[in-house]
């Protein structure tokens, strides 16, 4: 069905629409139109969660739209790689350009020499695992493991509750407890906040459990400032108090899970003081915690992205979610764990997709630079990256570099505006954003469905993944050309229930009016129903087994743990063409002092894999022994190019094969005086 033509009166109305980028909460948002253009985003006042205000980067979302570094028409490469010169062409010669290429590698090298690189920059149900997989399944090409980030939350989860939904902000103020654990809500998620201030105002004691003191550990009445990757002998050492000091709630052990002698053998050895100096916090925190924790209740442990990236992260989330099950905190509101609702609509893109999904080559995404420099059988000759800025966001970045300047690479980027990754494409395609095309928006904070509609025409020639997709695989003779509308109503069709209702009401009714109790609305979708506190089936996957603790990377030569937290500026990577100033490096003043380094002094960053000069930012509110940078930076913003992923190894988390972005070690020198 094509898209009919705009009426006389489009282009002057507040649009209903929703946030689908990569965030918690899918803010139902009302766009402020006239004359075609977007004049004001703001949050939609009837959603319960969001309400009516929304995070000041979307905010500014179309500087993006209308900015200088919009990508308006399709064009190829003029000069050298990484000169960032294009010359235009049309849709139809830039898409069989492509198309004879994909052509060609496949019929010298097999279909697996290509290699499709996305994530979820767009995050919508429709940009991704849509239209686009239904050609790279179809034309045999390599699978990408989507690993960058939630993938040993996601692992842990899924071996241990089978992805049970988890308690939603709206029951945050009827907990009495409230651990926020590795996760800053401040900088992403943003509407927990509140829930969690009225919960303290109700009597609540919030514990936060991060290296930095970030602006909820202030406010805490509790703050452990651990160590990075020392998550895992923390959460066991709070297990090892409930085992052995008689808080182990044994009538919910022996009905709802498996595996807890094992669980609780793991952690004897991790007695308060041997886990807090670990950690290296102090014991009598540490005691504190664990006397709160098993006194209080509801009592709600908030799991967050920041403790799984390293290389205990896959156990460290096993051992943070088991914490409940132990400690018999389930089956009153506000009590249990939070973390991803993905799945709380039970929706998945197989739902949807027609062609299985081939056994071909399966890549990680966290090994993009080794992939492009070294993979052999065969090589990788094309990279199709869309809904994602690899240079700016994958581990090991001098190697993805070294891999991007290959003259024998044939690189697309399907992007929204110019980024670092796209400096080094054979082709750049202008995609749509959000306010620009249909998509859904699925939260994973709060539980909620909505209908992404586009408030303004796509700006120059963008064009939708959905149907830049579609028309490719026309052209490959593997698919059909069809329009985002249509790939929507083919979607919403195979959605039992709600995508008839998302159609015509613009949002779905969530189950359990969206505010499940664990264990009494939802139970573990594992085969038998039951908390697997030690799951066999990835416990062979863990280097040192499962609730094994590998210890720090650190050196002499490298001491300090360099970490990349989200920042307020932008979701991930996008919104990093609109940072303007140098990103800093956050430094404890004695790490500063023992290196004769001053507030905002130029500083070098380095390790063996790379190096990153940028100002220094010297404050108490990181740890010493610990560094921090910002996740998404993009090069520009920093002296030399680099960025913190400049000197990630590209090491995998001990589950989920996760990246270890929290596991770069390094040192920190003087480079100049401010
Ligand atoms: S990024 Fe998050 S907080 Fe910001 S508008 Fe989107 S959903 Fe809301």
């Amino acid at each position: 069905m094509a898209r009919t033509a705009p009426s006389e009166t489009w282009g002057n109305s507040t649009v209903r629409t929703a946030c689908p980028l990569d965030c918690p909460d899918a803010c139902t948002l009302d766009v402020t139109v006239e004359r075609g253009r977007i004049q004001k985003i703001d949050g939609g006042d009837d959603n319960p969660v969001t309400r009516n205000f929304i995070c000041a980067k979307v905010r500014r979302f179309a500087e993006r739209v209308y900015g200088e570094d919009r990508v308006l028409y399709p064009a190829v490469r003029k000069d050298g790689k990484g000169q960032g010169t294009f010359v235009r062409v049309t849709w139809d010669e830039a898409l069989d350009l492509i198309a004879e290429r994909m052509a060609a590698i496949k019929a010298q090298y097999g279909g697996e020499a290509i290699l499709p690189f996305y994530y979820g920059g767009s995050n919508g149900l429709l940009t991704q695992n849509t239209n686009d997989a239904e050609l790279w399944r179809r034309f045999g090409t390599s699978r990408l493991a989507t690993t960058v980030c939630a993938a040993p939350t996601g692992a842990a989860n899924l071996a241990l509750y089978g992805k049970m939904a988890g308690v939603v902000y709206q029951d945050y103020p009827q907990a009495r407890l409230i651990v926020l654990w590795g996760v800053n809500p401040s900088a992403s998620g943003i509407h927990l906040v509140p829930y969690i201030k009225e919960a303290q105002a109700a009597g609540a004691t919030l514990v936060v459990i991060d290296p930095r003191t970030t602006s909820l550990a202030k406010k805490a009445d509790l703050h452990l400032p651990i160590r990075p990757g020392t998550d895992l002998p923390v959460a066991l050492a709070l297990h090892r108090v409930m085992f052995e000091e008689g808080h182990a709630d044994r009538a919910f052990l022996e009905r709802h899970t498996r595996g807890a002698d094992r669980l609780r053998a793991a952690a004897s050895p991790w007695t308060i003081e041997r886990a807090a100096a670990e950690a290296g916090i102090d014991p009598a925190a540490l005691r504190r915690f664990a006397d709160l924790y098993v006194r209080t209740a509801p009592a709600l442990v908030r799991c967050g992205w920041g403790l799984e990236r390293n290389r205990n992260g896959g156990s460290a989330a096993a051992a943070v979610l088991a914490l409940p099950a132990v400690g018999g905190k389930f089956g009153v509101r506000g009590g249990g764990f939070s973390m991803s609702n993905s799945l709380a609509f039970g929706l998945k893109s197989e739902q949807w997709l027609d062609t299985p999904e081939p056994a071909t080559r399966l890549v990680n995404m966290n090994h993009l630079g080794r992939a492009l420099t070294e993979y052999s059988d065969p090589p990788v000759k094309m990279l199709f990256v869309y809904n994602c800025n690899p240079l700016a966001t994958m581990p090991d970045q001098n190697r993805v570099l070294a891999g991007l300047k290959r003259d024998d690479l044939f690189t697309v980027a399907f992007e929204q505006v110019f980024t670092d990754t796209t400096r080094y494409a054979d082709v750049v395609l202008p995609a749509t954003t959000f306010l620009e095309h249909y998509d859904i928006a699925k939260s994973y904070g709060p539980i909620s469905l909505q209908l992404v509609r586009p408030v303004i025409e796509p700006r120059g020639e963008a064009r939708t993944n959905a149907h830049v997709f579609s028309a490719l695989a026309q052209r490959l003779e593997v698919g059909t050309e069809e329009e985002d509308i249509d790939t929507l109503l083919r979607i919403t069709s195979r959605m039992p229930s709600v995508g008839a209702e998302l159609m015509e009401r613009g949002v779905a009714t969530p189950p359990h009016d969206g505010a499940p109790i664990q264990f009494v609305d939802v139970f573990p979708l594992t085969a038998d129903r039951k908390v697997n506190l030690f799951p066999e089936e990835i416990a062979g996957d863990a280097p040192a087994g499962l609730y094994g603790y590998q210890t720090d990377p650190a050196t002499d030569q490298f001491p300090l743990a360099l970490i990349s937290p989200a920042s307020e500026k932008t979701i991930s990577s996008t919104l990093g063409e609109l940072r303007e100033r140098a990103a800093v490096l956050h430094i404890h003043p004695q790490d500063a002092a023992a290196r004769s380094i001053a507030q905002s002094d130029a500083v070098r960053v380095f390790n063996q894999l790379g190096e990153l000069h940028c100002p220094a930012n010297l404050t108490p509110d990181v740890r010493p022994g610990t560094v921090a940078f910002s996740k998404g930076v993009w090069r520009k913003n920093t002296y030399n190019g680099s960025t913190s992923n400049a000197l990630v190894p590209d090491s995998l988390s001990d589950l989920g094969a996760g990246a270890c972005f929290n596991d770069a070690r390094v040192q920190v020198a003087l480079l100049g005086r401010h």
